[in-house]
């Protein structure tokens, strides 16, 4: 790749906020605060596709080597400094800005510009020679690390073999002459560890700092991130040259990070941290303890007014919320950076709600800010409120969510547990980029250090993973992979349970609870039915589940499976059933199943009332439902069997299969013992009747499963009006009633156009129709196969999890097509696991099914996720 544009390289005064593409998140908003007036250095903006062209040859262009060369000159004009100029050094930053947010997974140097002659000059221009060492030590440190790939223990190490000899406190208590001396250890630590001598011209820094923040695109936590947020991996990063200001120069200087709302609440309250004498990387790397911003008006009063203000111009500017990180040099403020700002899913909530009655955006908008995998968080698990534990210590409630694991405390151990399928817990005393698969690996994240804005906090949140930042009590000992809280000690491998919701700290699993969502999520999700085509329904079983169903909002229940009513005490019967001996011991067993299940049913209709409620007739083989053939044959050779338990045994062999999901199961069973689906359809009728004699207004549709043949279909139709008339020529109400098919076999999608002409509806089992269509068992394939592929990219997602668009999809398309032709008014849903996934509730959209079904706990989300697909909405978390 060649680069293909004219320019290349964008003055801070030239862009907007909708360049992002070209030149990154950052270059287009600070070329939009610009714009606006804000107090922003000045600064450039080398494009995106100039990233791709250096990833692409490898070296620098000569040609963009030109255009920075003419970008900086203007720079020097604008602040009326020389880069390089040994009296009078220009200093600049190089920091890296993709075109979506990628927050400290790429690179930054700061300070370049000084050597060894200009530090001195910084030192007498400044009147602070400490500060100035401090500044060129930093830059060879980070351009030893970042440029050189020099290991950041080499500087960690010596910088605190330097604090111990010299018996400071920490590295604030270190002398101009102590960090004049670390210089020089630094300088001959980059030689020693990459062969290559710190570059004394400022030039050469900057084309070397520019090639590494292109290179570190292509770095390992900026690939796992991606890979994480569904970021493309062909975008490239911008990177922005920019003037320094310091914030570490002398008391009257400081730095930090703002909101323009609290992003853990949401709360319309500014917040954020700020250090006094620091330089940015000091506040997110949780290294310090920061303060409060609402402190920050108490220390430099002008700055903070002027800083709300510049929230406030932000926030109306952008219609979102946004962060800034900002820095005081002797008393100036200035903004380095803003981006609407990554939130926790409760403030995405309260947000979006708020500034929807505050005017500032539209419902519609509203609903898009709010991500269905946020919401899903808001339905998280959280420490019972009266589980008993003793809570340990307790943090900052950073992330929400509860989470239990064994302790761990390496990302690498993290992800090497994990993957053994064990829940663990990343103990860190602060995470770094470096730690970002262990984070993703790890059920929560515990960190002793670090505040809410720390990167652990910022990125949990992001992640939707539950995390307790700062909880100081707990001394960890990484050699001793142990840490302690006062007397008590917890050692690798045991299980602690934190709360991110609360802070709380505790040893051993806690039992959780689903947090009841407040009227901001139900207003939301009223906007967000206003806007979806896709009705969604419940996959429900019991009046139990039906209800939770409707408090979620659930527009009917689109699949009850009948055999999870047979379980528990009516295992009995459903045996008795199986193993009867003529006519009227089946009847027996059916007779007394028949009540029971027409108690269930009429649960379900109360429940759903004037909503439609698909059950559907047993489907499973009946093997499931008789005993373990191994355990009785072991307990037979050892003449342990009874009478009653040895004809279980004979029936559990005659109903024994080699592949019983390809056997006995749906239809056919109804085909094979009809008496079975007669009494279900006799229960479904007469509690249809039951709770429509009440007064109210039982939708009833009866679903044949695992239809593959029309002959099936017809028949079993045949024998559910025929069931149907017998119940009411029994003395029940008439009632109507749909009688539809469940779609799960590729062969009922090729012939749907004849199915249609007896099935009134059509109901996708896509896992069924999944696992034929690939020819994937649904039971094992997860285990080993799945993961192979999905690592080789063999297939993109995993069918059973993501709907395959291409294939099931396709399929599920034909039916719909070819039913509807036969049937206009032939309804059409999705109800396998699918239901409730929001990239598959966006094919079902497109696919053109009239409704999808989930579980009860995923309804809200399927409700969002049905208006995002119909608003064209993203569904990932890659927002700018
Ligand atoms: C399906 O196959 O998608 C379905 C919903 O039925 P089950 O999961 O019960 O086989
Ligand atoms: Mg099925």
């Amino acid at each position: 790749m060649t680069l293909d544009s004219a320019r290349n390289v964008y003055s801070f005064s030239e862009g907007d906020r909708h360049q992002k593409a070209l030149l990154g998140g950052k270059g287009a908003n600070l070329a939009e605060m610009t714009r606006l007036g804000l107090p922003v250095p000045p600064g450039f903006t080398i494009t995106t596709a100039a990233c791709r062209a250096y990833l692409a040859e490898g070296e620098l262009p000569d040609r963009l080597i030109g255009e920075i060369e003419a970008a900086l000159h203007d720079l020097e004009t604008a602040v009326s400094r020389k880069f390089g100029d040994p009296a009078d050094p220009l200093l600049v930053s190089v920091r890296s800005g993709a075109p979506f947010s990628m927050p400290g997974m790429m690179d930054t140097v700061l300070n370049l510009g000084l050597n060894d002659r200009s530090v001195r000059t910084l030192s007498q221009q400044t009147g602070d020679e400490r500060f100035a060492w401090d500044a060129y030590r930093r830059l060879i440190q980070l351009f030893g690390k970042v440029v050189l790939g020099v290991p950041g223990a080499v500087f960690e190490e010596a910088l605190a073999k330097l604090v111990a000899e010299t018996g400071a406190a920490d590295e604030s208590g270190l002398a101009a002459s102590d960090l004049r001396e670390l210089t020089d250890t630094f300088k001959a630590a980059v030689g020693a560890a990459s062969g290559t001598p710190f570059p004394q011209d400022p030039h050469e820094q900057l084309r070397s700092a520019v090639e590494a923040v292109f290179r570190s695109w292509n770095g390992r936590r900026a690939r796992d991130y991606r890979r994480m947020e569904g970021i493309a991996d062909d975008l490239g990063t911008a990177v922005n040259v920019q003037a320094m200001v310091f914030g570490n120069l002398g008391g009257d200087s400081g730095t930090g990070v703002a909101f323009t709302r609290d992003p853990a609440t949401g709360e319309r309250v500014p917040y954020g941290d700020w250090l006094e004498g620091a330089q940015g990387e000091d506040v997110v790397a949780g290294t310090r303890i920061t303060r409060p911003l609402a402190e920050l008006s108490e220390r430099f009063p002008e700055c903070d007014s002027q800083l709300l203000d510049v929230l406030d111009t932000l926030e109306q500017h952008y219609g979102d919320m946004c962060d800034i990180e900002f820095t005081i040099e002797r008393g100036r403020l200035f903004i380095l950076q803003t981006r609407v700002g990554k939130r926790s899913a409760a403030a995405a909530l309260r947000i979006a709600v708020e500034m929807t009655d505050e005017g500032l955006i539209t419902q519609t908008e509203a609903v898009k800010r709010v991500l269905p995998a946020q919401l899903e968080q808001l339905l998280h698990p959280q420490f019972a409120p009266h589980a008993r534990y003793r809570v340990l210590t307790r943090g900052l409630a950073a992330s929400p969510g509860a989470a239990t694991g064994a302790v761990v405390f390496t990302a690498d151990q993290a992800e090497a547990r994990a993957r053994t399928g064990e829940a663990v817990l990343l103990v860190r005393p602060e995470t770094s980029p470096d730690d970002l698969h262990g984070m993703i690996a790890a059920k929560g994240i515990l960190t002793s250090r670090g505040g809410l804005v720390s990167h652990a906090a910022v990125v949990a949140r992001g992640m939707g993973r539950p995390a307790v930042c700062g909880a100081d009590e707990i001394e960890i000992d990484l050699e001793k992979r142990l840490f302690r809280v006062g007397d008590f000690t917890v050692v690798e491998g045991d299980v602690v349970s934190i709360d991110g919701g609360t802070g709380e700290v505790v040893v051993g699993p806690v039992s959780v609870v689903i947090p009841k969502p407040d009227g901001t999520f139900d207003r939301l999700l009223g906007w967000a039915d206003g806007l979806r085509r896709l009705r969604v329904r419940a996959n429900a079983d019991t009046p139990d589940d039906a209800a939770r169903a409707r408090a979620f909002g659930a527009d009917g229940i689109g699949l009850c499976r009948t055999e999870h009513m047979f379980l528990g005490e009516r295992l009995g019967l459903i045996q008795e059933f199986i193993l009867a001996d003529g006519p009227d011991e089946e009847r027996h067993a059916l007779d007394r199943l028949e009540a029971l299940q027409r108690a269930d049913f009429a649960g379900l209709f109360r429940s759903m009332h004037e909503r439609p409620v698909t059950i559907r007739l047993l489907d499973p083989p009946l093997h499931e439902f008789l005993p373990d053939i191994e355990e009785l044959a072991v307990a037979d050779a050892r003449g342990e069997l009874d009478e009653a338990s040895q004809r279980l045994l004979t029936a559990a062999r005659h109903w024994h299969e080699a592949n019983p999901m390809l056997g006995t199961r749906g239809c056919r069973l109804g085909i094979l013992r009809p008496e079975l689906y007669r009494m279900q359809v006799r229960a479904i009728v007469g509690a249809a009747a039951d709770v429509a004699a009440e007064g109210l207004s039982p939708r009833t549709e009866i679903m044949v499963p695992l239809v593959a043949a029309t002959g099936e279909m017809t028949m079993l139709s045949a024998l559910i009006r025929d069931a149907a008339e017998e119940a009411q020529a029994a003395g029940d109400q008439r009632i109507a009633f749909k009688v539809g098919t469940m779609i799960e076999t590729p062969r009922a999608t090729l012939i749907a156009g004849e199915l249609a002409e007896t099935a009134e509806f059509f109901s996708f089992g896509t896992n069924d129709l999944t696992q034929m269509a690939f020819g994937f068992s649904r039971d094992d394939v997860e285990g080993r196969i799945m993961p192979r592929y999905l690592e080789a990219g063999v297939l993109p997602a995993d069918p059973f999890r993501r709907l395959d668009r291409d294939g099931v999809g396709r399929l599920i398309s034909l039916a719909v097509r070819e039913g509807r032709a036969v049937r206009g008014s032939l309804e059409t849903g999705v109800c396998g696991e699918h239901g409730g996934d929001p990239d598959s509730i966006r094919v079902c959209h497109e696919l053109g099914v009239d409704y999808v079904s989930c579980s009860p706990y995923r309804v809200p989300v399927a409700r969002l996720a049905a208006a995002h697909a119909a608003i064209g909405a993203e569904s990932t978390g890659a927002s700018v």
